[in-house]
């Protein structure tokens, strides 16, 4: 028997994955919901991601995953866009604004001098070769214009960073020392879309797990907290529910809450040294659930990220052209407006918001449903002094630990941990 504390995403995969083995699970879970930051909601009539809704591309674990529980994974539709003050469509081909190919009709249609961007594939490559900054090797490679009209916007609104003080990336560093284009270097690491979701939602995901978890009969504890843990003839979980204490006992034990509580337990057993919690940046996010012809058309594609200081937003994410199985279920819209720390909104300031940023003049009658999230802190960044932290950890051999706080923020990093960590008790 084992015991999995936190159901979230790491907690459901171990829970899974040792179940599928035979082992005797039982899941404890203080909220009444499964999927922790895997979060959705039913606004307007119209399920939707309110939480993550997609998952880095980087590696096939979480595809090859999502696959073997029989679900389909999609790329997302539609083009996206700046927001620096007016919309910017950003080039196809390009990467942070500086394209892959200086002779595609895009490019040539946006700038004065497109044959100074051109340059680049002829330039001697010592051109360039010794600076440090993104903007330094535009500037350098592709000159001035490229660099202020396309990749200062593009990269600020991804990075809040200007790249006069963004160092370049060692891949594309390398791709240009062994190309000697910063062009050819940019084609070389292009590799399709970065993310991906599961077709009908990232929580279609969760809803499997915990389907196929019951099915296989594992005992599934909602609104129960984990307050203690300790071993005497065997692992022991303190659990609460509704104010009622219970002793659990089990061969061993995963710990799979975030990292404030996991931290907690895991003093109850460990004497770790004291821990600084990184905080990370607190967003609000206003789902917007709509009725609107204005929309069909999607006017900014899959949605645009803003220049930090040329709107009140940080970005705006136009869910159902961006995830087109929304379109398969729904003619309503679903629009989501991302705002940065501390920002007080309500939806009458995400309407007005993405009407500015859409281009469009929808009222408030076109509101089928709404949802406001403040995320507070639940987005531990993963900074190489935690990442050294966690790794250095070390527990009772009845006690495993995984969640984004020990593999790496993110469905990509999450999901192959807990696999690991289900391969390795199973
Ligand atoms: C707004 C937002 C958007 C995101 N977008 C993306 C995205 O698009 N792509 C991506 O890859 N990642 C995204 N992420 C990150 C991703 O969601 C997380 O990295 C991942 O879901 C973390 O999973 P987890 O199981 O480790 O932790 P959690 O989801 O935090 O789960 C931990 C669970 O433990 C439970 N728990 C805590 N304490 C106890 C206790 N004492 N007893 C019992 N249970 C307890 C909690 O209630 C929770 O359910 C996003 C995160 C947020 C907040």
């Amino acid at each position: 028997m084992t015991i999995v504390i936190g159901g979230g995403l790491a907690g459901l995969v171990t829970a899974h994955q040792l179940a599928t083995a035979g082992r005797r699970i039982t899941l404890i879970e203080k909220r009444s919901t499964l999927g922790g930051l895997i979060a959705s909601d039913t606004i307007g009539g119209v399920r939707v991601d309110i939480g993550a809704e997609s998952f880095a591309r980087r590696n096939s674990a979480v595809t090859d995953f999502v696959r073997s529980l029989g679900l389909e994974t999609l790329v997302p539709s539609g083009r996206s866009w700046i927001w620096n003050g007016s919309p910017l469509l950003i080039p196809k081909d390009t990467s942070l604004g500086i394209p892959a190919d200086p002779h595609s009709p895009e490019i040539r249609e946006i700038l004065k001098d497109p044959d100074r961007v051109a340059a680049d594939l002829t330039l001697d490559p010592s051109i360039g070769a010794r600076v440090t900054t993104v903007a330094e090797l535009v500037e350098a490679r592709m000159g001035s214009e490229i660099l202020e009209r396309l990749v200062r916007p593009i990269a600020t609104a991804i990075y809040s960073t200007d790249p006069s003080r963004l160092a370049i990336n060692p891949q594309l560093k390398a791709d240009f020392e062994s190309t000697g284009s910063l062009a050819k270097a940019v084609a070389k690491g292009l590799s399709g879309p970065a993310v991906a979701s599961v077709r009908g939602g990232m929580f279609h995901l969760i809803d499997m797990l915990v389907r196929d978890l019951k099915e296989s009969g594992a005992r599934i504890l909602t609104d129960t907290e984990a307050t203690g843990l300790s071993y005497s003839s065997g692992a022991k979980v303190t659990a609460v529910t509704a104010g009622e204490e219970q002793i659990l006992t089990a061969e061993n034990i995963v710990l799979a809450t975030s990292i404030t509580p996991a931290i907690a337990l895991l003093n109850k057993v460990t004497d770790l040294e004291p821990f600084t919690v990184p905080t990370g940046k607190p967003t609000t996010h206003v789902t917007l659930v709509l009725n609107s012809a204005e929309l069909d058309g999607a006017p900014r594609g899959s949605g645009m990220l803003c220049v930090p200081g040329t709107s009140r937003a940080k970005a705006l994410t136009h869910l159902s052209c961006k995830w087109s199985w929304m379109r398969e279920v729904t003619d309503k819209h679903a629009v989501r407006v991302s705002y940065a720390t501390g920002k007080q909104v309500n939806v009458d300031d995400a309407l007005a918001d993405m009407n500015e940023l859409m281009g469009t003049g929808i009222g408030p009658e076109a509101i089928a449903g709404s949802k406001t999230v403040r995320w507070g802190n639940a987005l531990t960044p993963s900074t190489p002094g935690l990442r050294q932290r966690a790794d250095s950890i070390t527990t009772p051999d009845w006690l495993h630990v995984t969640g984004a706080w020990r593999a790496g923020t993110g469905v990509a990093s999450v999901i192959p941990h807990a696999l690991q960590t289900a391969a390795a008790l199973a």
